[in-house]
């Protein structure tokens, strides 16, 4: 997370956003036969996004997700907590509800993506608040490795394998994006969440 004052340009006029939105609203429109299948509140999801809600890392800027190609969570870090896990699994939830089948019909990828300079770790001073965050102790919070993007993407993903209400064959990936290069690192490259041997 980067400071969260806006600067002081269009984003301070209500109006320019507005404005915004009626000329993205207009070449939606023009596009329409091209993306048909937008309305829809889930349109076959290939992809869940964990990322952070840093304003530098939104998942549609640095890897071009585009309109009804994936589902993104964001929040602090981008990391797997309980809050987290609440909304994917009401996720899953409104998936079933809305009659589609995540993952079911063909290759299904959860991507968790952090990134470096993250403001998470600007909380490791405030251990209280961020074992609230975690809803673990204090003394367990080493275990998250919030100051090392690496091995905290690692570990949220092996806490995602660990879940045994989330289908096997879905792949899982683990990306830190570099805010000073503009390029992701495969931490974890893409492989089923287990295999067959212990699914
Ligand atoms: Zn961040």
């Amino acid at each position: 997370m980067t400071t969260l004052t806006l600067a002081k340009t269009d984003l301070n006029n209500f109006d320019h956003l507005l404005q915004r939105n009626k000329e993205f609203a207009a070449q939606q429109s023009a596009e329409s036969t091209l993306m048909p299948s937008l309305p829809r509140a889930l349109p076959n999801v290939k992809a869940v996004i964990i990322g952070c809600a840093d304003m530098r890392v939104d998942p549609a800027h640095i890897l071009g997700i585009k309109p009804g190609e994936a589902v993104v969570l964001r929040n602090i870090g981008g990391r797997i907590n309980p809050g987290l896990l609440e909304q994917l699994g009401l996720l899953g939830r409104i998936g079933e509800v809305a009659g589609e089948n995540p993952g079911g019909g063909g290759e299904f990828h959860l991507v968790v993506l952090q990134h470096t300079d993250c403001g998470i770790t600007r909380l490791a001073g405030d251990p209280a608040k961020l074992a609230h965050y975690f809803q673990i102790q204090e003394d367990e919070l080493k275990t998250k490795a919030v100051t090392d993007p690496r091995a905290a993407v690692a570990f949220d993903v092996a806490a995602l394998r660990a879940i045994p209400a989330l289908p096997g064959a879905w792949l899982i990936s683990g990306l830190v994006y570099d805010v000073a290069t503009g390029l992701v690192e495969i931490v974890v490259p893409p492989a089923p969440i287990r295999t067959a041997q212990n699914s």
